[in-house]
């Protein structure tokens, strides 16, 4: 009921100006609903496109590998009016036996009146064949992540349309399969920001075909083809991914308006 009580507030400056008869659910609902299913496919095309995203593929060739993709999230972040930059560090481990520089690419929408409290919406852009050593086989990843990679860059597409309170970091992590490194290096550089992180949306294979189809053939490696267990295995179709996005906004939406100012003030905006 709180939580009503402060949507309610948060949408008091623009429901009247919009739609007098929207309640906040429905006016979430209709945010949500701006999630375009081509434009997630259509992203998650690209993310196979780089043939591989394992976190020790090639960061310096332009096409292929796990830095290629990170600098097009990034890109991507920018295009979108974002403050969007790399957060990165060298790492060893037991997944990791030279040390290697991990980058997630990170887009930061500023809150128009708390931006120290933060809703951050990620998921990782790495992938991986069933060897996780084995950083120069195809590993399309389109399911994992593909899927949860592509319902971040919408999301940021849909909601930087719009101003909330609070802030909303958008991430595209990398390292997860080696570690969850890239997640540890987006905490790390939360806490030497300070943020408030209010609320953590992780998106990690949010659709998957259950069996290959016509796209999971084109695009699946060989030894995903043979049938063994494989992360690269892609989704194909398009409103299983769609909705899961759709899903997952709502409830960014509602966290993120919901960090409005105190029951009173009437600054708050969509
Ligand atoms: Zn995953």
């Amino acid at each position: 009921m709180k939580k009503l009580l402060l949507l309610s507030v948060a949408f008091l400056p623009t429901t009247a100006l919009t739609a007098p008869s929207q309640s906040p659910d429905e006016k979430v609902r209709a945010i949500a609903a701006e999630v375009s299913p081509d434009r997630m496919h259509q992203t998650v095309e690209r993310l196979v496109g780089f043939g591989t995203r394992h976190t020790l593929s090639t960061q310096t060739d332009p096409k292929r590998g796990i830095g290629a993709a990170v600098r097009w999230a990034e890109g991507e972040m920018k295009k979108l009016g974002l403050e969007a930059l790399q957060t990165c560090d060298t790492v060893t481990g037991r997944r990791v036996p030279t040390p290697t520089r991990v980058c997630n690419a990170v887009g930061i929408q500023r809150g128009t009146e708390r931006p120290n409290d933060v809703v951050i919406i990620q998921g990782h852009i790495d992938s991986r064949v069933t060897d996780v050593m084995n950083a120069t086989a195809d590993a399309p990843g389109a399911n994992d992540d593909g899927s949860g990679t592509a319902a971040v860059l919408e999301a940021a597409r849909v909601l930087t349309q719009r101003k909330f309170p609070g802030t909303i970091v958008y991430a595209t992590l990398s390292g997860e399969e080696q570690g969850l490194l890239g997640g540890k290096i987006l905490a790390d550089y939360a806490k030497t920001q300070g943020w408030n992180v209010v609320t953590v949306l992780n998106n990690d294979i949010i659709a998957t075909a259950a069996r290959p189809t016509a796209y999971a053939m084109t695009s699946m490696s060989a030894s995903c083809r043979k049938g063994r267990v494989c992360r690269g295995r892609p989704i194909s179709p398009r409103r299983p991914t769609a909705s899961a996005a759709k899903t997952m906004l709502r409830r960014a939406t509602s966290r993120a308006f919901s960090m409005a100012s105190p029951i009173g003030s009437t600054s708050a905006s969509t």
